[in-house]
């Protein structure tokens, strides 16, 4: 699985990063990213449910 998160959709609530802080950061902008490459398997379910629980759907996988 591999994620990204779309900057104009992220409205920073930092839901993300608290979910899976394997997987999300802060940007430079003050938008949550996503590590480039493969979410590692032991993430997987946290990144998951980050992906389902963002407000504003701004987690897409690619
Ligand atoms: S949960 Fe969604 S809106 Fe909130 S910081 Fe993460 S990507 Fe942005």
């Amino acid at each position: 699985m591999k994620l990204y998160v779309d900057q104009d959709l992220c409205i920073s609530c930092g839901l993300c990063i608290d979910t899976c802080p394997a997987v999300f950061s802060w940007g430079d902008e003050g938008k949550a990213q996503a590590i480039e490459g493969e979410v590692p398997a032991d993430a997987e379910n946290e990144a998951r449910e980050a992906l389902e629980n963002c407000p504003t759907e701004a987690i897409k996988e690619e």
